[in-house]
């Protein structure tokens, strides 16, 4: 945790898992934009993954002010995962939030609050923190002279340096150098290793130094002026949600574990923003816009619609991908109908992409991916039926029964997952449609 100005900053803790997507690592396309069939963690999905890559472009070239993309296609055609490619594409620091439409009707918050805080936290801010470095200063220093006073004099010379500490193991000459320059823990040196020179430049602190059995003891008092420092920028990485809600005097930085952060004022954000904009006009922070992605886009409601048409112009705004697999539907909040459940005055500004449904062999790829990103080994029979299934119920289950077969797998003591785990796994946990089944099922016996 640090402060500047005044203003309290963290940096965000990153938990990675092996997540449903962590295979992707960007949308593998060539400097001309062409798709490879499979290249950083993506498959197939040629036309979709290119026009990504246009996006990317025109974001990196500042040409996609107040735009939004729109992602169409089945559930499982990947939208989600050419979201993330966009992102890694970006960078592989670009904040990415995802968030469901429905998790903006939460009862806690009011829904343009819920879309506010998900657009801040997918604003990332680099802090650049000065810290003054005392470069050279003495930290200890031991000579070993042997009793006698005979043979060659060796030492250790710990410095304090802008990559933190330097060690210098001391040869006989650097030893007199040391001993003639009566050089201290807390004087400033320049050590030269070619020349053996060791040089005193001047004293990083007014110390005292007492004496007594156990050696020198050194009391620090204070940095004086016009000595020696050079300065190191430490980084923090942070969204600017977070800097709000540390800020936010009723919520405080414990909400940020809790995730319980209630509504910030607007003046606090306000306050946050001017402050943010002074440090980037200063050069003591850069802002990182990511990547928004809010699925299940059609249950957003008119007013939803209202917000992120504003919110989008802003000047720090990420990119705002949406998706959804709807056709024509009325849009929520109103008697219209219009493509996708989205206003045609919205949709207007949207670029869309459609990711077509995969083919057997782009799943076969994909599950082959995910077992490699988990460290499995499936044999063929078992790669067979996971890429079967699919078909009778989605590619991210067939993805979940991975895990569960390797569990069942290191059971069994087996080298590779056979179609014995696979089917195992597929009894024990349900899929959508089979639970479904089940709750019709009961429905029909009451
Ligand atoms: P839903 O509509 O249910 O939200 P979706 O269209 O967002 O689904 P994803 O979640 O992106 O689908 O895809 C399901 C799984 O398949 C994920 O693990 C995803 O990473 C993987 N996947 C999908 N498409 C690709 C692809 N083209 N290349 C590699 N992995 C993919």
């Amino acid at each position: 945790m640090a402060t500047i100005d005044g203003v309290v900053i963290k940096d965000s803790v990153k938990v990675e898992r092996i997540g449903v997507h962590s295979h992707i690592r960007g949308l593998g396309l060539n400097e001309r934009l062409e798709a490879a069939p499979v290249a950083d963690g993506m498959v197939g999905q040629l036309a979709a993954r290119q026009a990504s890559g246009f996006i990317v472009k025109m974001i990196q070239e500042a040409k996609i002010a107040g735009r939004a993309l729109l992602i169409t296609g089945q559930p499982g055609a990947g939208k989600t995962a050419l979201a993330i490619g966009i992102s890694k594409q970006l960078g592989q620091d670009t904040p990415f939030v995802s968030i469901s439409a429905s998790e903006v009707y939460s009862s806690e918050i009011n829904k343009t609050e819920a879309l506010t805080q998900a657009f801040r936290r997918a604003i990332g801010i680099q802090i650049k923190e000065e810290t003054e470095v005392l470069e050279g200063e003495v930290v200890s220093l031991e000579i070993d002279r042997s009793a006698t006073g005979v043979g060659p004099k060796i030492g250790k010379l710990t410095m304090r340096t802008t990559d933190m500490e330097t060690i210098y193991d001391l040869g006989s000459k650097m030893v007199d150098a040391c001993l003639k320059e009566n050089i201290v823990p807390g004087d400033v040196v320049q050590v030269d290793k070619s020349t053996g020179r060791v040089t005193r430049l001047g004293k990083s602190f007014n110390r005292s130094h007492d004496f007594d059995a156990m050696g020198p003891k050194v009391k620090l008092v204070k940095c004086p002026d016009g000595e020696i420092q050079k300065r190191r920028e430490t980084v923090h990485t942070v969204c600017l949600h977070d800097i709000d809600v540390i800020n936010s005097r009723t919520q405080g930085y414990v909400a940020l574990f809790s995730g319980d952060t209630g509504e910030i004022k607007a003046e606090v954000r306000d306050q946050i923003n001017r402050k943010v904009l002074e440090w980037r006009e200063e050069g003591k922070a850069q802002f990182v816009p990511g990547v928004l992605f809010i699925d299940e886009a059609h249950i957003l409601d008119i007013e939803c619609f209202s917000f992120l048409n504003r919110a989008i112009e802003g000047e720090l705004s990420p990119l705002l991908i949406m998706a959804t697999n709807r056709l024509i539907e009325k849009v929520r909040g109103t008697d219209v109908e219009s493509a996708h459940g989205i206003p045609s005055d919205f949709l207007d500004r949207m670029l869309i992409v459609n990711a077509e449904p995969y083919t057997n062999e782009d799943i076969e790829k994909i599950l082959k991916l995910r077992a490699d990103e988990e460290g499995v080994k499936l044999d063929s029979n078992s790669l067979a039926l996971l890429v079967k299934l699919v078909s009778t119920t989605s590619l991210r289950y067939s993805i979940q029964l991975i895990s569960v077969a390797e569990v069942l797998r290191m059971r069994s003591k087996e080298q590779t997952i056979t179609t014995d785990h696979v089917s195992k796994a597929y009894r024990m946990f349900y899929d959508a449609k089979r639970s479904q089944k089940l709750l019709n099922d009961a429905d029909y016996l009451l």
